[in-house]
């Protein structure tokens, strides 16, 4: 069961996580984005929110979606979903731009424009 904020009723993992400590609707995050924008931000929410253990949490700018720490970050552009993939190895595919995080050699970051 994971923990619930009582301030924020944010998901987390434990009582002690970090996090953005206030509600954050979506609907704030979309407020003047076009339709499309949020059509496809639900069509990625509907498939990654049914993966096992992946809790949601919204911040002001961003969606973040966490498996023991964070793998996924959706954030929503003027024209454009910025995503973030947090991946042990690389993602090899030509439209993703594979960023080698310096803190964790282990540790790649794939940033998607589209
Ligand atoms: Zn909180």
């Amino acid at each position: 069961m994971p923990y619930i904020c009582p301030k924020c009723e944010r998901e987390l993992i434990s009582e002690h996580q970090s996090h953005y400590c206030a509600k954050v609707s979506l609907d704030d995050l979309f407020k003047g984005k076009s339709d499309e924008l949020l059509l496809l931000f639900d069509k990625l929410l509907a498939e990654v929110a049914d993966w096992p253990d992946v809790l949601v949490g919204t911040t002001p700018n961003c969606i973040t979606f966490v498996h023991r720490q964070t793998f996924f970050v959706i954030r929503p552009m003027q024209k454009q979903l910025d995503l973030k993939f947090y991946s042990v190895k690389p993602i090899e595919i030509p439209q993703v731009k594979t960023i080698a995080t310096g803190q964790v050699s282990k540790q790649h970051q794939a940033k998607q424009h589209q």
